[in-house]
């Protein structure tokens, strides 16, 4: 007669509760990496420290990513380039411009990037600011994706850019976001995902990695790495270098005090000048 009580290890498995999951997005894993100081300020530190003013460079990506959704959350018959202005003035974010001739000269510029790059926009994506989500051995991964199209069957992840500088061969294939948001969107519609896109609209560049699954593992194996180093950690040191001078904790930083101190402004001034 079997035994009602567990008698080896492994039946004691079957009774213990899950391990529990570290809840994450690409960008908090992210940011660890980059600075586990930063990391501290932005997820731990309660209250957390005084973040600088805003930047005009995010309130530009910001204005585009939204346009982009309201050309999806129209009906198709009316998705023209005519209606381009309405979508990017409405969307428009204003923080951290140095004055309205500023203000004015992008969205200029801006129009004109999304009045090109409509022309290639397909029709219907499978998710616009799609929210995706999968769980790993250790995480519980989400986060937003710019759009998620299909094509032959399979699934894309596109990731808008807006920044200054274009595309090195290299930021596809090893953007720790794009991968894990192939990972979660595979889970979520069921279907292959292995293309991952930059799509760069000051340029009209696109930065494209085909992934194998091999090397999504790598990069959830390597989240998961990452993530056991952040439940280890206890002084989160400061990590000083090149994005003090962006990043948002500077000014309560002492270590991040030797970064050269950048205007709201600065990552967009090149953008003011007439478009060539
Ligand atoms: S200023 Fe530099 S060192 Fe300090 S939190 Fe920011 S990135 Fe890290």
């Amino acid at each position: 007669m079997p035994s009602a009580k567990p008698d080896n290890e492994d039946q004691l498995a079957l009774f213990s509760p899950p391990p529990r999951l570290f809840s994450c997005t690409p960008s908090r894993i992210t940011t660890f990496e980059d600075c586990p100081r930063k990391y501290r300020y932005t997820y731990l530190d309660r209250p957390g420290p005084p973040k600088g003013p805003p930047w005009a460079h995010n309130s530009l990506g910001a204005s585009v990513h939204n346009a982009l959704k309201r050309w999806y959350d129209l009906p198709e018959r009316e998705r023209r380039p005519e209606v381009l202005p309405r979508l990017l003035s409405g969307a428009w974010v204003t923080d951290g411009y140095r004055d309205s001739a500023q203000v004015r000269a992008v969205y200029e510029r801006a129009l004109a990037w999304l009045t090109e790059y409509v022309t290639s926009l397909p029709e219907e994506p499978v998710g616009v600011e799609r929210t995706v989500a999968a769980k790993t051995a250790s995480l519980a991964l989400s986060g937003r994706v710019d759009r998620i199209d299909e094509r032959d069957g399979e699934l894309v992840i596109v990731d808008y850019k807006t920044g200054r500088t274009g595309l090195g061969p290299d930021d596809a294939r090893g953007s720790r976001a794009l991968a894990l948001y192939a990972y979660a969107a595979e889970r979520l519609f069921r279907k292959p995902c292995r293309t991952v896109e930059l799509h760069h609209l000051p340029s009209g560049q696109v930065a494209a990695h085909r992934h194998t699954p091999e090397s999504i593992e790598r990069h959830v194996r390597r989240s998961e790495e990452t993530v056991a180093d952040i439940q280890a950690e206890t002084a989160f040191e400061p990590r000083p270098g090149a994005l003090c001078s962006w990043c948002d904790f500077r000014a309560a930083c002492p270590a991040g005090q030797s970064a050269a101190q950048r205007e709201p402004w600065s990552a967009i001034e090149g953008y003011c000048a007439p478009a060539g």
